[in-house]
């Protein structure tokens, strides 16, 4: 059956999630004074950020904890690995990050020309992100890439997650597809690969940061510009 729907997901795969947040951050630290008041220094926290946050992202995919406990920890627990124990200080990046990163939307390379691309090929587009509800939406809309997409879908409107099988059946609804026409784009192994394919969508997997994973029947791009040879 011909591939009619496109399924993409958002964080790191169109939307640079993580170029957005270390400019966020960056500022977020400036402000907080934290390099002076702590003798820390920006890349260092926001290397060992990186590893947590990813981490917590993969724990709420696998439903080991909610969305609560990721807010409350991501920057406490960066901290604390400097040895910093300041909860006032982790709740105010906290409350800061998610109102300030939409001022950056820096997209990933290639994407308006993809979009482009494959809106031009007569492809419906459809969003399947695993973020929250409350940015979702106007990430793509501050970004300027909206108006490509039929369905934007935040699991978060549901609370299940990708790879679960319950969001990829509320999203194909929503966007009145079947499996067999669509296909699913993304940077996560588990949550958009692994996911998707089990519901029997064909995968492309983004592998934007080089992690190498690969199985049968799953195509790998490295750029987003790849998607014009395979679709
Ligand atoms: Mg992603």
């Amino acid at each position: 059956m011909k591939i009619q729907h496109i399924f993409f997901d958002l964080d790191n795969t169109l939307w640079d999630h993580r170029g957005n947040a270390f400019s966020t951050l960056k500022e977020i630290f400036k402000r907080q004074e934290v390099r002076d008041k702590y003798n820390l220094d920006f890349d260092d926290f926001h290397r060992e950020y990186f590893t947590i946050n990813e981490r917590l992202w993969e724990q709420i995919r696998d439903g080991e904890i909610d969305k609560e406990y990721l807010r409350k920890h991501r920057f406490y627990d960066s901290f604390l690995f400097f040895g910093i124990d300041d909860f006032d200080l982790a709740q105010a990046f906290e409350s800061n990050f998610l109102d300030e990163i939409l001022n950056y939307n820096d997209l990933v390379p290639g994407a308006f020309e993809v979009l482009e691309y494959l809106h031009d090929k007569g492809y419906q587009l459809h969003i399947l992100s695993n973020g929250f509800e409350e940015v979702t939406h106007k990430k793509c809309e501050l970004s300027g890439i909206q108006n490509y997409f039929q369905t934007i879908t935040s699991a978060d409107e549901i609370n299940i997650r990708k790879p679960q099988p319950e969001i990829y059946d509320y999203a194909l609804k929503k966007a009145k597809a079947s499996p067999a026409e669509s296909i699913m784009i993304g940077d996560d192994w588990i949550a958009d690969v692994e996911g998707g394919k089990s519901f029997g969508l064909q995968v492309i997997y983004f592998d934007v940061f080089d992690d190498k994973f690969e199985a049968d029947e799953v195509k790998v791009i490295k750029k987003l510009i790849e998607l014009k040879e395979l679709l």
